[in-house]
């Protein structure tokens, strides 16, 4: 079978949740036994988001090969559960910077260059790569933005060209509108959805298949109308509605037999049923917790939830397991202060100090972490979260007062978080930080041992600084254990208390966050989760019964 290829395009509005259905089919078709992979191809600039604040777009998701990518790459993976890489995200920034330095390089030697072909050329070159490498039947690309847009316009025209090159059957569109539900009319207009496809069809591009995001469910008479102004079958009109969570959206589409008529366009024919056992067990757990626990993230950039997407993503993997509904309620850092730290967290029952970059913000890390290491509140410490960690032990159990990271104050006289040795000769910023899977051994008869069962773990990174070797004989004889660190170069990687100390206090320089999927929870997660739900009962058993009222 030739590989096939499945465009998903957007129209109407932003935010719709493309990455969500082309992460929902390409769950079904591989549930049917398919290979499929999923690629974003992005309309900006910038080579890759790495670079990008994360309220410009969220959270820069990191590959196992060290690709920082589009955070929709994060749900492919949380999806199938299959490792996505460089190849996968390409921006237009790639595309140009690719065909510039070819013509430098006299490539296209005499001739003008041009977005037709060169840019096209270089653009169905990518869109194509994976399908090359024999290891995919089904190729799903997400063009980033909304159609209608200027800056997807070349991508437009390079899938028109791809359909017309490639045999029929050997390549689809669908594309993703909102219906909208007027309450005052009480009516549902499709006028959005035809002109956002006039739109796709003025770029020469018919689609096979409408998904339609709507608040309440679309009648059939809806769906025919669309079918109609849209030149679409009536059969391929399907419905998204708003769902109690993104791993329902698989099902909801399934039901309406979405994965059949793709099947049938893509002339696909002998495979088996959708195996689903284990997502509908996962779903199942989801939705009938037997508990719940109260879950304090601490960040800067929490007025922004997708730019935690990945952490509150394991959140939901992680509670489902231990049949536990998770409340996140996300703090500003900025805004804990030593006289509302305890009241900020002394209803939780574990606290997750987030990633970022910059001074700003991190005197509330401390504060919170200081708190609940005092209080015994489980805590678990990602990147910027772990350092800030060893900052505070070193600054209240060390007594060295001016503890920092080199990150905050370059001149420091204590930096106990300093920049890595092969940062330091680097400017340039783009794709230089350490980057993507490393090994990390792990220290025996240590939390983190127990937790992953494993002297020898890979975990991705996503950093500048480090743990500064030269206190690590201070911090362990304090009662800090480094209990992980990098097998080649021996860069710490894990930092906890004991157990006989704390019930579970640890800090992690990896992200965690970015391994976990729905069939694979990652395991400090899971088990930060069951630390919660253990606290929250140990509480509870001590607190004093109200006393009776006569
Ligand atoms: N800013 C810190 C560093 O570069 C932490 C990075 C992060 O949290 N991802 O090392």
């Amino acid at each position: 079978m030739n590989t096939k290829y499945i465009f998903v395009t957007g129209g109407v509005a932003s935010s719709l949740g493309k990455g969500i259905v082309a992460a929902s089919l390409a769950k079904l078709l591989q549930s049917r036994g398919l290979r499929v992979t999923i690629q974003k191809f992005d309309p900006y600039i910038n080579v890759d988001p790495g670079t990008l604040n994360p309220y410009e777009h969220g959270e820069c998701y990191v590959t196992n090969d060290g690709a920082e990518t589009d955070l929709d790459l994060g749900h492919y993976e949380r999806f199938l559960n299959v490792p996505t890489s460089q190849s996968n995200n390409v921006t237009t920034g790639r595309i140009y910077k690719t065909v510039i330095d070819n013509e430098r390089a006299g490539v296209y030697l005499g001739k003008t260059v041009q977005i037709i072909p060169h840019i096209t050329d270089e653009i169905k070159r990518r869109m194509t790569l994976l399908g090359k490498s024999g290891n995919f039947d089904i190729i799903i690309t997400e063009i980033g933005g909304t159609v209608g847009d200027m800056e997807s316009t070349p991508f437009l025209e390079s899938v028109r060209q791809l359909q017309w090159e490639m045999a029929e059957g050997d390549c689809i569109v669908l594309h993703l509108t909102l219906v909208p539900y007027l309450h005052a009319a009480a009516e549902l207009k499709t006028k959005p959805t035809q002109h956002s496809v006039k739109m796709l069809q003025q770029e020469g591009i018919n689609p096979d298949i409408i998904i339609c995001r709507t608040e309440v469910s679309l009648p059939d008479s809806v769906k025919k109308k669309i079918a109609l102004f849209c030149s679409v079958k009536p059969d391929s009109v399907f419905e998204n509605r708003d769902a109690n969570s993104i791993y329902e959206v698989p099902l909801k589409l399934h039901e309406q037999g979405l994965d059949n008529i793709v099947l049938k366009k893509l002339k696909i024919k002998n495979v088996s049923n959708p195996e689903l056992t284990d997502w509908k067990a996962f779903l199942k757990k989801l939705f009938n917790p037997k508990t719940e626990c109260n879950i304090a993230l601490v960040g800067k950039y929490i007025e922004l939830q997708d730019a935690y997407k990945s952490i509150l993503e394991s959140f939901v993997h992680a509670g489902a397991v231990n049949s536990c509904k998770v409340n996140v309620h996300s703090i500003h850092s900025e805004h804990i202060t030593s006289s509302n730290v305890s009241e900020k967290l002394k209803n939780m029952d574990g606290v997750l100090v987030a990633p970022g970059f910059g001074g700003r913000g991190i005197e509330g890390k401390i504060l919170a972490i200081k708190y609940v290491r005092e209080n015994k509140i489980p805590f678990f410490g990602i990147c910027l979260g772990m350092q800030m960690a060893v900052i505070e032990y070193a600054k209240d159990v060390l007594k060295i007062k001016d503890a920092t990271s080199t990150e905050i104050n370059p001149q420091s006289k204590s930096p106990i978080i300093d920049l890595m040795e092969e940062q330091k000769s680097l400017t340039i910023k783009g794709g230089t930080m350490r980057l993507g899977a490393y090994d990390c051994r792990l220290k025996e008869g240590t939390l983190i041992y127990k937790i992953y069962g494993s002297k020898l773990i890979s975990e991705r990174h996503r950093h500048r600084y480090e743990f500064n070797e030269k206190y690590s004989k201070l911090i362990e004889d304090k009662g800090l254990v480094l209990s992980g660190r990098n097998p080649d170069t021996g860069l710490v990687e894990v930092v906890e208390l004991p157990q006989k100390v704390h019930p579970f206090f640890i800090g992690v320089q990896f992200h965690p966050e970015l391994s976990s999927t729905v069939l694979k929870p990652q395991p400090i997660f899971v088990a930060f989760i069951k630390a919660a739900i253990k606290h929250k009962e140990l509480n509870l058993k001590s607190k004093p019964k109200a006393a009776k009222k006569n």
